[in-house]
């Protein structure tokens, strides 16, 4: 197997892109996906301060590399979920990471608010990746508004995007297909946020991790088999390999023809306003944040 561009022996084989590239030429192709992304959905310009959410794993890595490699102006925030068996491990790449490649990383320690996923799981009831994923949306949106950044860079890649629109889907779970994007505008107290990896498989965030020489290690979260999205996830990895290049139609033909159907956030029935303790924007007078902060002080 070749290279499709320069004619070496090939490292990597894409067959939904029915090609196959070098160690340089891969990093070319990744570079050019993510520019697309960027310029196609107008996320972000040289001149915004740009946040990147750096959880540790291979995406985060990979987006933070890529971004700083293209110029742009990025500094990482690491939320330290205080859950013992992944956060110490994931905490040290995020940081080891940002230190060899010169990028500002800022932590936040949801253990100093009280919030320990550890202690939550234990004391609250709903799925504890439903609280987790709202506090850790919660703290990067905060930090962003209040740090003067622009926009919220993550690093969901397409099996993210293509399995979450999956899950939309089979629900036809209206807000959010109709939110659902590589590009969340800025409205009503929400940073920006963007997710310039969308177009890259997870395959192929592995491979540039490994090709470009980032240290990218593997924490599993113990609770991660609460998680609904990898039954969906593995569901299109069987479809993608009987029919590759399916997961990337999927998602820009519901960007092209599917999203316009449903109406955007604003024009739902849900009226958002700032919470009623922290000016957080929330549907329910209080925010969930605020909420689950008093809950754990009480019983903590
Ligand atoms: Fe949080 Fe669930 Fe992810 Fe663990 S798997 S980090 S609990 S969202
Ligand atoms: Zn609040």
């Amino acid at each position: 197997m070749k290279c499709k561009r320069c004619q070496i022996p090939a490292v990597v084989a894409l067959p939904s892109h029915h090609t196959a590239f070098c160690k340089d030429c891969f990093l070319v192709f990744a570079r050019r996906l993510v520019e697309r992304a960027i310029k196609e959905h107008s996320m972000f310009t040289f001149d915004d301060r740009i946040l990147v959410a750096i959880s540790g794993g291979k995406d985060s890595l990979a987006l933070s590399w890529q971004l700083k490699d293209l110029g742009y102006n990025i500094e990482g925030l690491h939320i330290d979920l205080g859950i013992p068996e992944s956060s110490p491990i994931a905490r040290a790449y995020a940081e080891r990471f940002c230190t060899a490649n010169e990028i500002p990383l800022h932590v936040i320690e949801t253990a100093k608010l009280g919030l320990a996923m550890c202690d939550v799981k234990r004391r609250v009831k709903r799925p504890i990746c439903s609280v987790c994923g709202q506090t850790k949306r919660y703290l990067f949106n905060k930090f962003a508004q209040e740090n003067g950044f622009t926009v919220l860079a993550t690093g969901h890649n397409l099996d993210d995007e293509t399995s979450r629109l999956f899950a939309n889907v089979m629900r036809w779970d209206v807000e959010f297909l109709s939110d659902q994007g590589p590009v969340m505008h800025a409205e009503k107290g929400f940073a920006k946020k963007v997710k310039p990896l969308f177009r890259l498989t997870e395959f192929e965030t592995a491979n540039l991790c490994f090709l470009a020489g980032i240290d990218y290690g593997y924490a599993p979260c113990p609770y991660s088999s609460k998680a609904s999205f990898p039954i969906y996830k593995n569901l299109l990895a069987d479809l993608e390999d009987i029919q590759p290049g399916r997961k990337i139609r999927f998602y820009d033909g519901f960007l092209k023809d599917g999203r316009q159907g449903f109406a955007p956030r604003g024009e739902t029935s849900v009226d958002i306003q700032p919470c009623t303790t922290c000016g957080y924007p929330t549907s329910a007078g209080e925010c969930g944040f605020c909420r689950l902060t008093a809950l754990m002080n009480d019983e903590g």
